[in-house]
């Protein structure tokens, strides 16, 4: 018996949302997180072409701890990046910024499954300020 009606794209994303919105936000995880700025641009997997650049600022109040990028290869099964663990990681060091690269582990394609990964390249830069924050300060989303 075969159900055809989810593929394994699209099994994953929804899994990955679920477990997303099912996190708690950055201030609950961070109390000391006021502000978090993604710049970040994906690049081929020769690190060569670069596809965007992104750049834009969170607001930690209802952005969730669980924190991942969109891989840009609309055929991607099981990859893009998760930056959770770097940010965690930065907050916990109290670091202004945390910049690096991620490969995508996902597979290129629903017909290279088990054969050729994506490792499409992701170049990010995180921009984080801490301080306590007035709890009913309006939202200070800004646009880049
Ligand atoms: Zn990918």
């Amino acid at each position: 018996m075969r159900h055809q009606k989810f593929t394994p794209r699209a099994d994953y994303r929804l899994a990955e949302a679920q477990r997303t919105q099912a996190s708690i936000s950055l201030t609950e995880k961070f109390r000391h997180l006021k502000s978090l700025t993604v710049e970040f641009g994906h690049f081929s997997p020769e690190g060569v072409t670069r596809n965007s650049q992104i750049k834009y600022t969170v607001n930690p109040d209802h952005a969730k701890s669980v924190f991942r990028l969109d891989c840009p290869n609309s055929e991607c099964i099981g990859g893009d990046f998760d930056l959770s663990e770097t940010l965690t990681q930065t907050v916990n060091a109290r670091e202004g910024t945390a910049t690096g690269e991620m490969c995508c582990q996902g597979w290129l394609s629903k017909t290279t499954i088990d054969r050729v990964h994506c490792h499409n390249i992701l170049r990010y830069k995180l921009s984080l300020e801490y301080g306590l924050r007035a709890p009913s300060e309006p939202g200070q989303l800004r646009a880049a």
